[in-house]
């Protein structure tokens, strides 16, 4: 055994988290400041668990920079800003995005120590309800004494059966973050966000793009219409699409991968060549060598750890947030659960609003969703009146010249309440916060018609999407 942590050393702890992803850290920070001895265990040599390391900030860094590259080639020219000889430093791009990466991560053991939080490093497994056994990075084991335990080890890739990741010609999401060369041809098998936000990337970096999803839709749960408009925006940027398509198998040789694709609805196989495929066909949960058998963790259908809307699972004292458990694998969902969970610990009334999270994928344009679809209003027999705006009436959009995308804004027929809100466009993901926000205090969409909007700023399409509601924009 080595030495005794503070926290043991006072006779155990209030709280033991294990994993410090945005659900763990954030909760280990709430449940500090309310005053409870909290230890955090990660088995990564650093924290911030998938979405600091290998998950949101690489690949935002990554999007960010092969922008900046897109826009110095093909969009500078129309604003009068003429460069020549633009080149991609590799190196340096990724060079940059590993310092984003350890700015972050840094950033949280900073706030672990202001805290006084203790970080423990090493595996963790659930050896009772009271207490943790940790098999320490460095070697030997400690055992912690805690009156709670927080599981958050959040998730891990969904594999392809037959297909084997090699992190080499054939990657997953970690992989596609940090390849040395940009690939000829880049195959994507999954037309989920994480799917096309690195194929977004390596498009951007000079790859030729394919996208071989399995349903007859790129991104799945999202709004039907944002869905069709950003095939075609990304089709225009160049990237391709099999769509309704399975591939069957994949052979890596020294040269590429030899594909099989199969149509779902049945017909002849075909071979699709290409130099790197990645594989981003979903997540699942992460509970391996938890122990959670053994203390009588009950996991659901799918594998996540069952809980009651308090974050509670079947035995007292062992609490679950994050990705592990049911609902969308979204950093800012886990964070706003580790916060309701530490409050719960606290004896104050934690709570999330599963009706208003929203969603955003950060291609260009991006797109972001909060509430139904319309799909879903439909299928529930939801009276409801939809109301669009596109950017190419907006007026800081044409100065932009990135008027691609629209707002569409759902309200209740009958009382006007906002229902829905699914927008693609410039910004996208920081404009969908208005609506979230509305949404958390029961805005009608006469409430965002009415209000100010600074002109000329692209919110103004949010406006004139709630009048539209009523048949009254102005602009359109
Ligand atoms: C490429 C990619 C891009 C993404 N982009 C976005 C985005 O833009 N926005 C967004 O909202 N979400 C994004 N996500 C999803 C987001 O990363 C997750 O929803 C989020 O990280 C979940 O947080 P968590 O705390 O539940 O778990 P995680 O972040 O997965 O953290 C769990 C931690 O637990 C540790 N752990 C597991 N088991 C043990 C154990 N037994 N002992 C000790 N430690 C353990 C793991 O090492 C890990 O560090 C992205 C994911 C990927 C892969």
């Amino acid at each position: 055994m080595n030495e005794q942590t503070a926290g043991e050393r006072a006779g155990g702890y209030d709280l033991v988290v294990i994993g410090s992803g945005p659900g763990g850290y954030v909760a280990a920070i709430r449940a500090a400041q309310l005053g409870l001895k909290t230890a955090c265990v990660e088995k990564r040599e650093t924290l911030g668990g998938t979405c600091l390391n290998i998950g949101c900030i690489p690949s935002k860094a990554l999007l960010q920079s092969s922008e900046l590259l897109e826009e110095a080639r093909h969009g500078l020219a129309r604003h009068g800003v003429r460069i020549a000889g633009v080149e991609l430093d590799l190196p340096g791009m990724m060079a940059q995005k590993d310092k984003v990466v350890a700015d972050n991560t840094n950033g949280v053991a900073f706030l672990f120590k202001k805290n006084k939080i203790d970080w423990i490093k090493g595996q963790a497994r659930v050896a009772g309800a009271d207490r943790v056994e940790v098999a320490l990075n460095g070697g030997g084991t400690r055992l912690l004494t805690t009156r709670n335990i927080l599981i958050a080890t959040g998730s891990d890739i969904m594999p392809l059966p037959g297909i084997a990741i090699d992190e080499k010609r054939v990657i997953s999401s970690t992989g596609g973050l940090s390849l040395s060369e940009v690939p000829k041809h880049l195959v994507v098998i999954g037309g989920g966000y994480i799917g096309l936000e690195l194929g977004s990337v390596w498009r951007r970096l000079g790859s030729e793009v394919t996208v071989v999803e399995f349903l007859d839709r790129i991104l799945p749960g999202m709004d039907g219409e944002v869905s069709r408009q950003m095939q075609r925006l990304l089709q225009k940027q160049g990237i391709s699409f099999r769509l309704g398509t399975k591939v069957t198998a994949a052979v890596a040789s020294e040269n590429g991968v030899a594909l099989t694709l199969e149509p779902d609805k049945g017909g002849p196989a075909e071979k699709l060549a290409a130099d790197v495929v990645l594989v981003s066909v979903g997540r699942r949960p992460f509970t391996e060598g938890l122990g959670l058998e053994a203390a009588g963790v009950a996991l659901d259908e799918r594998g996540r750890v069952k809980t009651d809307s308090h974050f509670a699972t079947n035995v007292p004292g062992i609490y679950a947030i994050g990705d592990v458990i049911a609902g969308p694998m979204l950093a800012h969902k886990a964070e706003d659960e580790g916060v309701a969970v530490a409050e719960i610990l606290a004896g104050q009334a934690g709570h999330v609003n599963y009706d208003a999270i929203p969603g955003v994928v950060y291609t260009w344009p991006e797109a972001a969703s909060v509430g139904k679809t319309e799909e879903e209003l439909k299928a529930a027999g939801i009276a409801y009146k939809a109301g669009r705006f596109p950017f190419s009436a907006n007026g800081r959009a044409r100065a932009m010249a990135m008027t691609d995308g629209f707002v569409k804004l759902l309200a209740d027929k009958a009382t006007d309440r906002v229902l829905g809100a699914h927008i693609v466009g410039p910004n996208a993901g920081d404009l969908i916060a208005e609506i979230v926000l509305g949404m958390e205090f029961g805005a009608a969409a006469e409430d965002i018609a009415r209000t100010s909007h600074a002109h000329p700023t692209l919110n103004e399409a949010i406006k004139e999407a709630a009048l539209a509601v009523d048949g009254r924009a102005i602009h359109i």
